[in-house]
C-alpha cells in the first residue's frame, strides 16, 4: 500500500521576517540553499519569496540573523497538522 504525499502548500511552515528588526544583512539568503529568500530590488529589502521551497522542520537560517528578526511556527504544531493530514481529517 502506497500513501500519497501530503502537498507541501497545505504545510504552514517557512520563515517570517520581522520587517522592524531586520537589518538587510542578507545572511539568511546567503545561507539558504532552497531558493527560500529573495531580495526585493523595491522594497530594498530581503523578503521570503519562496516559503514553500522550506524545508519542514528546518530551522537553519534562524541562528544566523543576528538581528533575531527570523521566526518559525511551533514545531509541535506542525506535526499535529501533519499527523491530521495524514489521517484525512
Ligand atoms: S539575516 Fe536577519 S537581519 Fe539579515 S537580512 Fe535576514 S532577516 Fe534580515
Ligand atoms: S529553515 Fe532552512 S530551508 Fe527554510 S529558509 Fe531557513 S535555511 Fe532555508
Amino acid at each position: 500500500m502506497t500513501s500519497n504525499p501530503i502537498p507541501r502548500e497545505k504545510i504552514p511552515w517557512f520563515p517570517t521576517i520581522d520587517g522592524e528588526k531586520c537589518t538587510g544583512c542578507r545572511a539568511c539568503l546567503e545561507y539558504c540553499q532552497h531558493g527560500v529568500y529573495a531580495w526585493n530590488e523595491d522594497t530594498c529589502a530581503v523578503e521570503v519569496r519562496q516559503p514553500y521551497q522550506c524545508v519542514v522542520g528546518c530551522s537553519g537560517c534562524e541562528d544566523k540573523c543576528a538581528a533575531g528578526a527570523i521566526s518559525f511556527p511551533d514545531l509541535n504544531a506542525i506535526a499535529e497538522i501533519i499527523r491530521k493530514l495524514r489521517n484525512g481529517s
